[in-house]
């Protein structure tokens, strides 16, 4: 048996060959991002070994969690890893909205602006900071909110940003994937240049970056180029598939602080919190985290680079530089879109037999249609898909366990699209 038998469980001969068409030309491209993994791998070997990181932290506590040497094992790991003074790393934390959530409340003060930089923030803010009137939202405990959109090629408004830098803005947010919409994704070096601008504009404004999606893509986070905090979620990039659960705020002891102080209670902070036996899978899969990020971002460009050879749309395209793991792939065709989400549903570990269809879904005006086979419910850094069936069918694709999990993924939609008749296999060979 060699690789095109094993594979003829799941894909035709013409299938598997143009895979193999396309990856051929991504050798150096791939090569690249393995120097980035390897380079990332030693840095959290580094900063585990720095945190002394024991047989003893792999154990947690239960109850009000006092003194979990496992706990502060697992945030001086982040913290070194991100080189910064502290971090707050929880299951409490449920997800990269909540996180964020915890940061930005315990951050601002009623009387505060929160500005973000880069454009209107990603969907579950809006209720958050209360652009849509939402209970409980920032709003409506007196903080205000204004934003500077990106400039049309993608890049900071600078003078955008400094008009709107005002007395009471406290906090700058800075989104550096681009989520779920078609803006760029933001690379550390430009978000320290707009880190180091705002700074010397207002030296005491700090800055918040949302690190969803991006972490160890580049060698470095933003908080090495200058922002008081970073924020992200476990079941995304650094929770590296094993986290079950989780959110972090790395960034200035202070700002950790704070953050502290919303996630429990004030004058509780850091000190409380059980782990509940999960600091193994939260530092195992920071352990992980850079080859599973590394898998994931290669399968995005595997992606792009097959659907852009069969003439569709992908952001970005397969040649353009990457600073986070999502692929839009625009089908402008809804049976192309389901035929692309159940093939990434077949190929699922985990209830591959469901066929995804579009559905109703509370807070979208449009269907959705979604594809996940995870072992974590919900988890975006295993292999996923998604979008709002509406024009012009562009669904976002991201993840992947395995490098070799999302090659076979996107090979199986493939196969999909083949059998629903919006490709021509035949063509294939000639592409
Ligand atoms: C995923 C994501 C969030 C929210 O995370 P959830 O875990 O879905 O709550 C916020 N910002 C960005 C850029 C994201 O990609």
């Amino acid at each position: 048996m060699n690789l095109k038998n094993i594979y003829g469980d799941f894909v035709s001969d013409e299938v598997f060959e143009y895979g193999e068409r396309i990856l051929s030309e991504l050798k150096p491209r791939f090569e690249e991002i393995d120097r980035i993994a390897e380079f990332n791998q030693l840095k959290v070997l580094k900063a585990m070994q720095d945190a002394h990181v024991g047989e003893a932290s792999l154990t947690g506590t239960t109850g009000y969690g006092y003194n979990d040497i496992g706990r502060d094992a697992v945030e001086r790991t982040y913290a070194n890893a991100f080189c910064t003074e502290d971090a707050l790393v929880r299951p409490q934390i449920i997800c990269g909205t909540h996180a964020l959530t915890v940061a930005l409340s315990g951050n601002l003060r009623p009387g505060d602006e929160l500005l973000y930089i880069s454009g209107m923030p990603y969907d579950t803010l809006h209720e958050v900071i209360g652009i849509r009137p939402s209970k409980g939202s920032l709003t409506e405990y007196g903080v205000s909110f204004d934003y500077v959109d990106l400039t049309p090629s993608g890049t900071f408004d600078f003078d955008g940003i400094k008009t709107k830098l005002k007395e009471n803005t406290a906090l700058v947010a800075i989104q550096r994937s681009r989520g779920y919409s078609s803006r760029p994704t933001l690379s550390v070096e430009e978000i320290g240049e707009a880190i180091a601008f705002v700074k010397s504009v207002k030296p005491s404004v700090k800055v918040m970056v949302d690190n969803c999606y991006g972490e160890f893509i580049e060698r470095e986070e933003p908080s090495q180029r200058g922002a008081d905090m970073i924020v992200g979620s476990l079941i995304k990039n650094p929770g590296g598939g094993l986290a079950p659960v989780g959110g972090y705020i790395a960034g200035t002891a202070e700002c950790v602080e704070n953050a502290s102080y919303r996630l429990s209670a004030p004058g509780l902070g850091k000190e409380l919190g059980p782990t509940l036996g999960l600091n193994k899978s939260f530092l195992q899969g920071f352990f992980l985290a850079p080859t599973v990020s590394a898998g994931a971002e290669k399968g995005a460009i595997f992606a792009a680079a097959a659907y852009e050879r069969l003439g569709y749309e992908v952001n970005p395209a397969s040649s353009a530089p990457r600073y986070d793991i999502i692929q839009a792939v625009t089908f402008k065709d809804p049976k192309a879109m389901i035929a692309f989400c159940q093939g990434i549903q077949a190929a699922a570990p985990v209830d591959s037999y469901v066929v995804p269809e579009p559905w109703d879904m509370p807070g979208y005006d449009d269907q959705v249609i979604m594809a996940a086979g995870a072992f974590v419910s919900g988890s975006s850094i295993e292999l996923s898909a998604d979008g709002p069936m509406r024009e012009p069918y562009t669904v976002y694709f991201q993840g992947g366990l395995t490098w070799y999990h999302a090659k076979a993924g996107i090979l199986i939609s493939l196969q999909k699209l083949a059998d629903a008749g919006v490709i021509d296999k035949t063509k294939l060979g000639s592409l």
